[in-house]
């Protein structure tokens, strides 16, 4: 049975739900940042003008470059875009692994030619997803999934440009696959996920761990200890936007500007002043992907 409810729940419950609809505000500006991972087009970017209005609202706090990563094929022909109607916006292509299975020979053929645009900057985002499959029917089995990352590492190689991952609850089979494949030079773990035995052997590798809100969540300790341990030269900071929204606005819209409230809490967690972070950050995105200084 449901209980009655009161006039105070209802109000509650909408306040709530009020609140999951507005934007954060603006943190206070953290200059020299690069958002390592967004998606411009699921925020909204489908053509210049839109593109320019997020990337203005991010610049205006410090975030002077992004990079804006495809999940499906329409979804890498929108991010070429946008890297092609503004000079603050980068673009990394590929087939999401819940998507692997529209890796076709169409597709390949198109993300082949796509990768040596010179505004696509990684191979990504490519990788595992354990936990979707099962739980949507869209979604590509673990075998499916694992064929085409190997496809994605070794386009990277060929193509001598990044690979950006995606790990879902799936560490040590992403692990495995890629030691089997052989790594490309640089490997982004984008939205890093794991312990700080996984953050250890990502490190030991060579592979740079990117961190997106996540890190600040109230329930993420081990995330931060994985944060912490990270050297210097291998710590990236990225929005993921529209999800992964920084505390305190988890579950709110989430969009490039939110980059400084991720980068403090990192800042905060490694014990240095946001600037000197900032300063660490930015420089490691602009390497990492060869960006040009703005
Ligand atoms: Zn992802
Ligand atoms: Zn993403």
């Amino acid at each position: 049975m449901t209980p009655p409810t009161t006039d105070g729940a209802v109000s509650n419950k909408q306040a709530k739900k009020q609140r999951r609809r507005e934007p954060p505000p603006d943190p206070a500006p953290l200059p020299g940042l690069v958002d390592a991972h967004t998606h411009l087009a699921a925020c909204g970017g489908r053509d210049a003008d839109a593109v320019r209005a997020i990337l203005d609202h991010a610049e205006s706090v410090g975030v002077g470059q992004v990079v804006t990563v495809a999940d499906d094929m329409i979804d890498a022909r929108w991010a070429i875009a946008a890297a092609e109607w503004d000079e603050r916006a980068f673009a990394a292509v590929a087939l999401h692994p819940t998507h692997a299975a529209e890796l076709d020979d169409a597709a390949r053929a198109e993300l082949e030619t796509m990768v040596t645009h010179p505004r696509v900057v990684a191979v990504g985002e490519t990788g595992l997803d354990h936990y979707w499959p099962g739980r949507s029917e869209d979604c590509a089995s673990p075998a499916v999934q694992e064929d085409a990352f190997r496809w994605h590492i070794d386009l990277a190689k060929r193509v001598g440009k990044p690979l950006m991952i995606h790990n879902r609850e799936a560490d040590r089979d992403l692990l495995d696959v890629l030691a089997d494949e052989g790594a490309p030079e640089t490997v982004i773990m984008h939205c890093f996920s794991g312990d700080r035995n996984v953050a250890r052997e990502c490190v030991e590798r060579g592979y740079v761990l990117s961190f997106a809100g996540t890190v600040s969540f109230a329930n993420a300790a081990e995330l931060r200890v994985a944060a912490e341990l990270v050297p210097d030269d291998q710590i990236l900071v990225e929005t993921d936007a529209p999800f992964l929204t920084p505390h305190p606005y988890r579950g709110q819209p989430n969009q490039s500007y939110c980059l400084p409230y991720t980068a403090r809490s990192i800042a905060e967690t490694r014990g240095v002043a946001d600037t000197v972070m900032a300063d660490l950050l930015g420089a490691n995105a602009r390497r990492v992907y060869q960006l040009p200084l703005r």
